[in-house]
């Protein structure tokens, strides 16, 4: 852990912590001192992993299973949590999922799952977490905000994505949600932001850098000149939970390598 940890004290959830940037911001967290749920749908035994790793570097945390669409799954996962931690601080909304095809052989149910737990998940368990805000209000020693959520967005909430229909239209829809909650939510002293990571190294997009050749017609994409690691994504989001981002609500920070700065105009001056 951390010399100084930055949330000590402060309870988190991430949700789909199990793999890729869930797992590494779960991590993070932990290192700097947060008490951490690691949420998961599949694959406890990851889970208890996850868990062990925080343990092992003197962290706490519990491994909690619930679908983030599917809204009695949520709810009791929060009962299991404020039965664990007694409450929550920060909530970082990870779960996510692809289900790739042209619009024209798109089923409506690969549009929906998408849709369903990559948007309707973030509002079930931003919906739990500020009524919890809401009802304890600030604890002075802990942090200077109510609560602190953070969603996982992405660049494809600006860059158009074909072939992603369903996917770029929940992260759209982060994009709204999110500034609508930071708007409505300020007053209470709770921040609402996002994160919007490029490409990053994890399953969910394993064909787009598993090979030398996809790697490399990937990296034509990323000025930066290499792919993020999931730990790129963790110092963010350690940062947008602390009090050091306190001024900072309703904005998505992207961490992408310059992805957003149209890399194919580099060349074309
Ligand atoms: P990943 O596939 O490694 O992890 C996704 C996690 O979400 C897994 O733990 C999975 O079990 C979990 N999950 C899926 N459905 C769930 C459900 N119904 N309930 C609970 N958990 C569920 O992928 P990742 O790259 O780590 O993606 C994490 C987030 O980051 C996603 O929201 C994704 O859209 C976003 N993101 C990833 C990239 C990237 O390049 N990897 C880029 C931009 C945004």
């Amino acid at each position: 852990m951390n010399s100084n940890p930055r949330l000590k004290g402060q309870s988190a959830l991430v949700t789909g912590a199990n793999s890729g940037i869930g797992l590494a911001v779960a991590i993070a967290l932990a290192n700097d001192g947060a008490n951490v749920v690691v949420n998961y749908v599949s694959h406890p035994e990851v889970a208890d992993d996850v868990v062990k790793q925080i343990e092992k570097h003197g962290g706490n945390a519990i491994a909690l299973k619930a679908d983030v669409s599917k809204e009695d799954e949520v709810h009791a996962m929060f009962q299991q949590m404020y039965d664990k931690y007694g409450t929550i601080d920060i909530l970082v909304n990870n779960a996510g999922i692809q289900k790739d095809s042209p619009i024209e052989s798109m089923s409506l149910a690969d549009w929906q799952l998408v849709i369903n737990v990559n948007l309707t998940g973030q509002f079930l368990c931003t919906r739990e977490a500020v009524k919890e805000f809401l009802r304890r209000g600030i604890v002075q020693e802990r942090s200077c905000a109510a609560g602190k959520i953070i969603c996982m967005s992405s660049v494809h909430e600006v860059i158009p994505w074909a072939g992603h229909a369903n996917y770029a239209a929940s992260k759209g829809g982060i994009n709204m949600m999110m500034k609508s909650l930071a708007q409505e939510l300020a007053p209470k002293k709770i921040r609402v932001n996002s994160i919007g990571p490029g490409a990053i190294q994890t399953p969910i997009n394993k064909p787009a850098w598993d090979t030398p050749e996809a790697l490399n017609k990937l990296l034509t994409l990323i000025p930066y000149g290499r792919i993020g690691q999931p730990e790129d994504i963790g110092k963010v989001a350690v940062w947008l939970a602390s009090d050091e981002s306190d001024y900072v609500t309703g904005t998505t920070i992207f961490a992408d390598g310059g992805m957003l700065l149209y890399p194919g105009f580099s060349t074309n001056g």
